[in-house]
């Protein structure tokens, strides 16, 4: 029998509910559960693929190629498991199904309503989520903070969904705000009293409540949250600011949640071995050394870059080098000035044209001084652009998502994506094999010959232009199976230049930091100490 853990907000977004619910999901993986996450976005959208980084950060793409909040990234990270399509389901996805029941008559007739039609879909999602990868817990986040309008038939399903599966099989976890007053330096309680108000008057008392705050809460604080929410006093846990994100299953463990967890869920183990976590936390607060590395990008804004930051850090874990990452404007007039002060740059994915003459600037910058390189999607044709054009002589190369008239095509789309009409879910999206050249950096970085790699793009380098770009010493190191699309480049004369058409941050785990960033940052980190030298 599954156990269900629900993860619900207060007062406002960005409290770091993803964080906790990845943070819990840990602690029971260490306890050897088998864990897994839902993330229940309330938002009409079918699924995250059309929504922009600005206002929603990242796209996060699983294996099967969903593309999926950015949240389900914290839960591959921290648990170090591959979720899936079933892990992410939103209002637009479940209206869906539903709407679609209606006209294939499945409804017998009835009035179809919110409850039970759309209620019993979210409760279907949640089962099957469970069932699809036999876990032994299932933590099902709710999206947005209580109250939200578009919330409220989620609220509604969960409530149902305990009653079905008995009190001994489901936890309802809420997080809110512990704020202090800079004034009065008073810390204050109201905030999580009228969040909790809120939940209980939609029929859900919560059983553990997260607080976050400046500091851990002092006994006297916790107290007073017990007595106005109605939860014993040691189910009140801190959840206090951190220099990283990766010491809160540490902070949480010390502060009993998961004893308090397995208690309530009547959930029986003997095993208790953090030490994976561990090991990691102790890598990287140890560094031996640290080096600066730009992400040349257009958004300003950390969640737009949120997998690329992470998989960054672990490159510095992987090394025990301390990673200052900077994010550079590639629009910027002052461009020149900033990449002088970095160690190594990376170019990121990314859609439409801004931005990308100072991208391919940055990129022409790395490789002539052999600042270490590693391109990203977008990256990579930015990359391949700048090659063509300053070592082939093609000076008007250029990709056909900028220029269709270009007279030297070097990215086009995709032959199979030329017809489609959809925007949502029709990339060349999620697993693809490559096949790595011998010798090349790329087989030395990974050690393999084959790999599968994460995508999510329409276009690609233009098979004609292969020769050309290879006869002037761009080496194409990894190959689609059939030997038509070019999956990594990299140029051999410089100490590390690198680029994937694939997104390598999303496979990258702070326990199994990603050999792309891992080599970026060591060669980065040599990059300085030579720097230095001067
Ligand atoms: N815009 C490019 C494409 O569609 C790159 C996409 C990306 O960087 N994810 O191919």
């Amino acid at each position: 029998m599954t156990k269900y853990i629900f993860t619900t907000g207060g007062n406002l977004s960005s409290l770091g509910k993803g964080i906790a619910s990845a943070t819990i999901g840990r602690l029971l993986k260490s306890r050897g559960l088998k864990v897994t996450v839902l993330k229940m976005d309330p938002y009409l959208n079918v699924d995250a693929g059309t929504m922009n980084p600005f206002q929603h950060g990242e796209v996060f793409v699983t294996d099967d190629g969903a593309e999926t909040d950015l949240d389900l990234g914290h839960y591959e990270r921290f648990i170090d498991i591959n979720l899936s399509e079933v892990n992410n389901v939103t209002t637009g996805k479940v209206y869906d199904r539903v709407l679609r029941n209606e006209r294939e008559g499945k409804y017998l007739g009835a009035c179809v309503q919110v409850i039970p039609h759309f209620t019993n879909e979210l409760k279907a999602c949640i089962r099957n989520a469970a069932r699809a990868s036999r876990a032994e817990v299932c933590i099902v986040e709710i999206g947005g903070t209580v109250g939200d309008i578009e919330g409220a038939p989620f609220y509604e399903a969960i409530r149902q969904f305990r009653n079905e599966v008995g009190r001994d099989n489901a936890l309802f976890i809420h997080l809110s705000l512990v704020p202090t007053l800079t004034t009065a330096g008073e810390v204050k309680t109201k905030l999580t009293q009228h969040t909790v108000k809120e939940l209980r008057g939609i029929g859900i008392q919560p059983d553990i409540i997260l607080c976050r705050a400046k500091a851990p809460l002092e006994d006297d604080i916790k107290g007073k949250i017990s007595l106005f929410c109605d939860v014993p006093v040691e189910c009140v846990i801190s959840a206090p600011d951190v220099n990283d994100l990766y010491q809160i299953p540490v902070n949480f463990e010390k502060e009993g949640i998961t004893e308090i967890i397995l208690d309530k869920l009547s959930l029986i183990t003997d095993e208790n071995d953090m030490s994976e976590w561990t090991e990691m936390l102790k890598r990287q607060e140890n560094p031996r050394g640290k080096c600066t590395i730009g992400i040349c990008g257009k958004y300003f804004f950390k969640d737009a870059y949120m997998s690329v930051m992470e998989a960054l850090k672990h490159g510095g874990i992987a090394h025990r080098v301390g990673v200052d990452i900077k994010l550079i404007d590639t629009e910027t007039s002052a461009l020149k000035n900033q990449l002088k002060k970095l160690d190594g740059i990376l170019v990121p994915g990314g859609f439409g044209y801004r931005g990308i003459e100072g991208k391919i600037k940055a990129i022409q910058f790395a490789r002539e001084n052999g600042v270490p390189f590693l391109g990203i999607c977008l990256g990579l044709q930015s990359a391949v652009i700048e090659f063509a054009r300053n070592k082939c002589g093609l000076a008007a190369a250029n990709s056909t998502e900028f220029d269709d008239k270009t007279p030297h095509p070097v990215i086009d789309m995709m032959l199979e994506q030329r017809d489609i009409k959809d925007k949502g879910g029709t990339m060349r999206l999620g697993l693809y094999p490559a096949e790595l050249k011998a010798g090349s950096l790329a087989a030395k970085l990974y050690k393999a010959k084959k790999i599968q790699e994460r995508h999510r793009h329409r276009f690609e380098v233009n098979l004609k232009h292969h020769k050309i770009l290879q006869q002037n010493g761009l080496v194409i190191s990894g190959l689609s199976p059939d030997g038509k699309l070019a999956e990594i480049v990299e140029y051999p004369d410089h100490p590390y230049f690198i680029a994937a058409q694939f997104h390598p941050e999303f496979k990258s785990r702070p326990t199994r930091p990603h050999p792309l960033f891992a080599g970026l940052v060591g060669a980065a980190f040599e990059h300085a100490k030579d720097k230095k030298k001067d």
